[in-house]
């Protein structure tokens, strides 16, 4: 009889579930075309005379954090996510742009965005980063600032993400596998684990796993979702991707105004008269360019 369970490791084609009643199991995949990712529900069933499960159906997503491949093709990073957390810093230095577009991809993936702000213990965390910070809280976006060598603001980081389940992204270099052991409270193996069970009884490769946070919560992290860089490539996309735009871009003449160069465009009233913030409105400007 078939039991539902979750995601928890993918070492290609082998993966670690959760059953409900909170064990961990190994499975295997039924059949080539099922490819299931960290976070997945999935329909597994006892194999016969064998400790390995088999996962048979992966139910509906709500989200996918999505890339494509080398062949072109998409691939699927992470499902069912809660909450993307753009991490940036002091060094290397913040470049709100991208801050910009991680959220833009939340948006576009129907999850919750929060902007941490990390190594405040180093010099550099000035008025124009809480500018920014308060900015993002105006249209709706949580942050926090933290550091991991102080240990300050890593409870408010915990506090983004509560029981929800969190995929943690930024540039190369901002904290983000620093934050995620501080948040574990322990060293996390940053590449390769071991499954004790492999038949092969070799050591494989975890391709992406979720961590669970003492007291609740849960991170997936993988190499693929540490190097995520969104790809926007409509510009319906962009546009809804920046919240505070979408929202006012309901008032343009224009069912269809690009907010660039239209007549009667709320989006640009609104940037003129402060509501909107002129950076904002710079980043969609360069996302909107990359598509043109
Ligand atoms: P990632 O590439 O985003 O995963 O970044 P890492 O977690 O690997 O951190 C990059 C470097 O920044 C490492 O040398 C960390 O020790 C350092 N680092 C991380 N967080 C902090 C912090 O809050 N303050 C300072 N001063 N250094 C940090
Ligand atoms: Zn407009």
């Amino acid at each position: 009889m078939s039991q539902s369970a979750t995601v928890v490791a993918t070492y290609s084609r082998r993966m670690s579930v959760q059953m409900p009643d909170g064990r961990f199991v190994d499975a295997r995949i039924k059949g080539k075309q099922l490819k299931p990712v960290c976070g997945d529900l999935v329909s597994v069933q006892p194999i016969p005379n064998e400790d390995d499960w088999l996962i048979t159906a992966i139910d509906e997503r709500r989200n996918e954090l999505t890339r494509p491949n080398s062949r072109g093709r998409t691939e699927v990073l992470a499902a069912n996510v809660d909450l993307l957390m753009v991490v940036a810093s002091v060094l290397p230095r913040a470049d709100w742009f991208i801050v910009d577009r991680y959220l833009c991809a939340a948006e576009i993936m129907g999850v919750e965005g929060a902007v941490v702000f990390n190594k405040t213990d180093l010099a550099g965390a000035d008025e124009s980063v809480a500018a920014e910070l308060g900015g993002y809280e105006a249209i709706g976006y949580a942050t926090a600032s933290s550091s991991v060598v102080t240990r300050a603001g890593i409870a408010d980081v915990r506090g983004l993400i509560g029981d929800q389940t969190a995929i943690i992204v930024g540039q190369s270099g901002v904290g983000k596998s620093s934050i995620i052991n501080a948040l574990l409270g322990r060293e996390l193996q940053k590449t390769s684990g071991v499954s004790g069970k492999t038949r092969e009884g070799r050591h494989t490769t975890v391709n992406s796993v979720m961590l669970e946070l003492p007291g609740g919560g849960r991170v997936i992290d993988s190499p693929g979702v540490r190097d995520y860089a969104p790809v926007l490539d409509s510009l319906a996309a962009v546009e809804l991707g920046f919240r505070e735009i979408h929202e006012r871009g309901t008032d343009c003449q224009f069912h269809n105004c690009r907010h660039l160069q239209e007549p009667g465009c709320a989006v640009k009233a609104a940037v003129e008269s402060g509501e909107i913030r002129q950076r904002r409105y710079e980043s969609y400007r360069r996302c909107t360019r990359k598509i043109a």
